[in-house]
């Protein structure tokens, strides 16, 4: 396993890390649950992560059973939270101080840990000011309750202000964004944020390498396959991933994964892991082999030759303009 700095940020996390969203608590058991952790941490993967929001807080409960069970030194891996959607109340909601305190605390006791490695601003809280929000996650780090705190799908002018508000007040800014990024949503990370990775140093931990699934074998053979896309309440998500020809895009790639002997999620996942401005690609597993599959992954990265590249553009077609400056 390699290992990458989280943007100019001390802390190393592992290019490759599993997260537990819809799965840990809901789509899989707990020993699968355990059996998916054991095997990322067994090959070096050192970061899991998590949100209050995943399975209304039993993916952390899960996790933290796990983690108390596997007894591996605190040290040698690094777990997130993210706070914005804890309940339907109203303070269990956004990023006021009181939220993101309470967020922190309960994350913590359902992890059945002393402190997060990295915590997340799940969303954007338009309701809250800015300042109040980064004054919250300083004195969680000065309480030692949370190491590094970041932002997930902000944008760039949002994470530019919290970043100024705590240049301005003295205070600890955001270190790293977690934002969706694969081969078929590429816009905000390779071009809105592109600045963020020079200016400021943030890291990313970027989510659904796979765009849910997708980039695999299963909806070309069959749009209706028993998976993510075809869950009972997922319809919106289907709707948005099916959007642009995508399966016929993802039967296109096929024959150039073929070529380097790699598989369609390996490709896919092998792609965003060139791209240096990603720290670490999370991976999602409802099973076992799925992950021993994806977590080869970067024994194919030296195939990824610019030839390679340009051959997935072609049959992309969704290059992001950049910006001439
Ligand atoms: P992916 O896009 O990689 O989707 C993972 C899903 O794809 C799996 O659950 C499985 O679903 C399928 N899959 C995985 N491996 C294979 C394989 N080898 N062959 C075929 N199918 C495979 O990632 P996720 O969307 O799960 O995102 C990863 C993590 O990112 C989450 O767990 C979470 O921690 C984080 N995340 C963060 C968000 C945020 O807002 N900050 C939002 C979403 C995710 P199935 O078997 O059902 O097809």
């Amino acid at each position: 396993m390699e290992y990458k700095r989280l943007g100019k940020h001390g802390i190393q996390v592992s290019t490759l890390s599993l997260g537990s969203w819809l799965t840990f608590g809901g789509q899989i058991s707990n020993d699968v649950a355990e059996g998916l952790m054991k095997t990322a941490y067994d090959v070096g993967v050192n970061f899991f992560d998590n949100a209050e929001a995943y399975a209304h807080g039993r993916s952390e409960i899960v996790m933290g059973d796990i983690l108390k069970k596997m007894q591996w030194d605190r040290s040698t891996y690094v777990i997130s939270s993210k706070v914005y959607w804890g309940g339907d109340k109203p303070n269990q909601l956004g990023l006021s101080r009181k939220h993101v305190v309470e967020a922190c605390n309960a994350a913590l006791k359902r992890l059945q840990m002393e402190y997060l490695d990295l915590f997340f601003c799940h969303r954007p809280d338009k309701h809250t000011p800015i300042e109040e929000t980064v004054w919250a996650m300083n004195i969680l780090i000065q309480q030692g309750k949370i190491l590094y705190w970041g932002t997930s799908e902000w944008s760039a002018q949002e994470i530019m202000e919290a970043y100024s508000v705590a240049r301005q007040y003295n205070l600890i800014p955001p270190a790293m964004e977690q934002p969706q990024y694969n081969m078929f949503h590429r816009q905000r990370f390779e071009v809105e944020y592109a600045q963020l990775y020079k200016t400021i140093g943030m890291g990313t931990t970027v989510w659904s390498p796979l765009a849910s699934g997708l980039i695999s074998d299963k909806y070309i053979s069959d749009l209706n396959a028993s998976s993510r896309l075809n869950r009972p309440g997922l319809e919106w998500l289907k709707e948005t991933v099916l959007q642009n020809n995508a399966i016929e895009k993802v039967l296109a790639l096929k024959p150039i994964a073929a070529d380097l002997g790699m598989t369609l999620p390996q490709l896919g996942i092998a792609w965003c892991a060139t791209n240096p401005n990603v720290s670490t690609v999370i991976l999602g597993a409802t099973r076992v082999e799925q992950l021993e599959e994806t977590l080869k992954s970067l024994e194919s990265l030296p195939k990824i030759t610019p030839d390679v590249l340009q051959a997935i553009e072609n049959v992309l077609q969704n290059k992001p303009e950049q910006p001439e400056y």
